[in-house]
């Protein structure tokens, strides 16, 4: 009950055109079905082994994100069950994807991930490097580039977290000029999702107020 609750209360504080993907790397199978039966259908993991063997085991209309770092070696077990990769951060890893969803006769929906945090720790392309990683990706028949990722840092400096989801945004609006096919901002978690939603976000990722801390 906690987890329908807590989904009603992010719910109805956003924009219903926002979507929620709930992140539930670590939680259980019958945390995940709690939010399905509550009407929930995109969740996000961080792991390949979880994604895979969450999807193998769950609901079959449920859309699987990943969302965190992924290792190019690794996308041939998700590539037939995922619905969005939110964390392409090298024309490695995007041709690769690539490469695997022409074997599954798929396109797959991609997010490229933007370094926008000050911080030296998270992952992402560097903004610089954007417009190339675009222009290469044009050749792909296997991949489409749905739109752009962020993770602020993780500070309580609401000017800092502002000026890093705008930089994002700035980007984003940029970018969709000429390639029409972008409509996903993915910004915002747990910690700062209202104000990522305040900057524009169209998705955020949600894992600790949904399902509470994470022991693991
Ligand atoms: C874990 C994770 C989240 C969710 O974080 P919470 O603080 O639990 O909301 C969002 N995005 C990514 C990439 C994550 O790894």
């Amino acid at each position: 009950m906690k987890i329908t609750y807590n989904l009603h209360q992010i719910k109805i504080n956003i924009p219903s055109k926002v979507t929620i993907v709930a992140v539930s790397k670590t939680k259980t199978r019958e945390d995940i079905l709690e939010a399905y039966h509550a009407g929930h259908r995109d969740f996000g993991e961080n792991r390949v082994q979880e994604l895979v063997s969450k999807q193998s085991e769950l609901p079959k209309d449920i859309n699987w994100h990943m969302v965190g770092h992924l290792q190019s070696n690794k996308v041939k077990y998700i590539a037939p069950i995922v619905s969005l990769i939110h964390s392409i951060d090298s024309l490695k890893l995007l041709k690769e994807v690539n490469r695997q969803a022409m074997k599954c006769k798929r396109i797959i929906p991609v997010l490229i991930q933007v370094k926008i945090a000050q911080e030296v720790s998270k992952f992402g392309l560097e903004i610089e490097k954007i417009d190339e990683l675009i222009t290469l990706s044009k050749q792909f028949r296997g991949t489409e580039i749905k739109g752009l990722m962020g993770m602020a840092s993780f500070t309580s400096n609401r000017k800092q977290l502002i000026s890093e989801f705008k930089s994002l945004k700035t980007l984003f609006d940029k970018l969709k000029t000429t390639n029409t096919q972008m409509d996903i901002l993915s910004m915002g978690m747990t910690q700062d999702y209202l104000l990522a939603i305040t900057q524009g976000s169209t998705m955020v990722r949600i894992g600790r107020k949904i399902f509470g801390e994470r022991i693991k």
